[in-house]
């Protein structure tokens, strides 16, 4: 039987079942949490499973039955996910999208067994979690003057966070469908929200405005400043009190080095701790915090860039999404764990004549160039970001995630064995169908795989 994601096996039974619920729970030791068997016949469906986990993943699957099928066909299936970590990141710092909408997100990357939510909050356009110790982190660093997005413009200022009431109903939303919740407060760079809160902190100390279109800036946290690093630790206190969940993601991408060459706080950071090069600093520092974390019973996520420099402690999971592939298999083979998101073609926010479906699909996270079969162990699993720079509607949102996130999802879910592009596509026709009748916003068959003109003629068309 061909499901989103593919089960790990089944097999069908012959005949039709009289009954579309589950009659009977059997709890089973000895199952992996996330395992289940789910047995569908005439007159009973049976489910067994070691953790509650397990009977939910197969209520999931029983769902996606029920949509694909008017009379459930008699089945055994055997499932269990690939990889503990199945993740989306949602970017609600440069545009953010009301609860409803994170809800049915949410919900859709539910029923194909996503669990892990990415939930990317601040960054150079703004800063969007409410604190009680820092009322004027959101008063100030919420506010930008203007878009000014290379498609999208909009002269009056944007501006918004979300509550903490907020954030608590979407962790619970999350929470009763098995999906951890993991914050996003980058560090030292993409601050601009930050520095231009608390301009001290940055290395001249001097003004910082809220940035209004995509980029690299270079107004990063000065990594000598003990009060900088002091007032960080303070808001990730109340971070973590929020996002009860174990994990927490401190970014470390696209910070440029300029102001710390020249700041005589971080020179002489790297001086009295032995530190040859501005890079390497950058892994003190996020080591300092990670270990700050670490005491608090939090584990820790940072992107790749971080292992530009030397000394990344390998206790730290790192996100790989683009460049120094080297560096990043050392590291993993010598124990680093890695969530795979790499830029091409998993960042979703991209076209489909850039990223199509079949390539996403066809994404293997073991094709890793430099990893050994010790370090594929490591690999914790795989994510797919939104990110919103260019996406301010729900319709954008949903278009560009759907259906490539079924992809990811398999992915994510199935043994490398069990995928098949054809099959993929001819259940998701279906099912996606049934979603855009519940209000879903799919990409038509047509936009999946684009031909090669159209392909180039829609990546210029993004970029131009
Ligand atoms: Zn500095």
């Amino acid at each position: 039987m061909r499901l989103i994601p593919q089960p790990l096996s089944s097999e069908l039974l012959g005949g039709f079942s009289s009954v579309k619920d589950i009659t009977e729970r059997i709890t089973v030791d000895g199952m992996n949490e996330e395992e289940y068997e789910l047995t569908v016949s005439a007159e009973n469906i049976t489910v067994k499973a070691s953790s509650d986990k397990g009977f939910y993943y197969a209520t999931v699957t029983l769902k996606q039955m029920k949509l694909l099928y008017d009379r459930l066909p008699c089945v055994r299936i055997n499932d269990r996910p690939r990889y503990p970590y199945r993740g989306f990141m949602i970017d609600c710092a440069r545009h953010m999208f009301s609860l409803d909408e994170l809800k049915k997100m949410i919900s859709t990357a539910a029923d194909l067994k996503f669990n892990k939510l990415h939930w990317h909050l601040s960054d150079d356009q703004g800063f969007r979690i409410e604190l009680d110790n820092f009322p004027e982190l959101t008063e100030k660093g919420s506010v930008r003057d203007c878009d000014n997005f290379r498609n999208l413009k909009n002269p009056s200022p944007y501006s918004g966070y979300y509550k903490k009431s907020e954030i608590r109903e979407i962790i619970d939303f999350c929470a009763k469908k098995y999906i951890d919740v993991i914050p996003e407060f980058d560090m030292p760079g993409h601050q601009s929200a930050f520095l231009h809160t608390y301009p001290q902190f940055s290395c001249k100390g001097t003004a910082v405005e809220i940035k209004t279109k995509e980029g690299i800036f270079k107004d990063i946290v000065c990594a000598g400043n003990e009060e900088a690093k002091s007032t960080l630790k303070a808001i990730l206190d109340e971070i973590c009190e929020l996002f009860y969940y174990d994990t927490v993601h401190i970014g470390g991408d696209e910070a440029p080095k300029n102001n710390w060459k020249s700041c005589e706080k971080c020179q002489r950071a790297m001086r009295e701790n032995g530190i040859n090069n501005e890079q390497d600093l950058q892994c003190h520092f996020i080591n300092e915090m990670a270990e700050y974390l670490a005491n608090k019973g939090k584990k820790c996520i940072v992107w790749n860039d971080c292992l530009k420099g030397d000394g990344l402690s390998r206790d730290i999971t790192v996100q790989y999404w683009m460049g120094n592939k080297c560096k990043t298999a050392k590291a993993v083979n010598s124990g680093a764990e890695v969530i795979m998101s790499s830029f091409m073609p998993m960042y979703v926010d991209y076209p489909y004549g850039m990223h199509p479906l079949k390539a996403v699909y066809s994404y293997e996270p073991e094709d890793f160039s430099g990893l050994t079969q010790e370090g594929k162990k490591n690999i914790l699993g795989v994510e797919s970001p939104i990110w919103t720079e260019y996406i301010d509607t729900d319709e954008r949102l949903e278009y560009m995630c759907f259906p490539r996130w079924f992809a990811v999802a398999e992915t994510a879910w199935s043994k490398k064995e069990n995928k098949d592009y054809k099959k993929f596509c001819f259940v998701l026709d279906n099912l996606a169908e049934k979603y855009r009748r519940e209000g879903l916003t799919v990409a038509d068959k047509a936009e999946w795989d684009p031909e090669p003109m159209q392909r180039l003629k829609r990546t210029l068309g993004f970029f131009i």
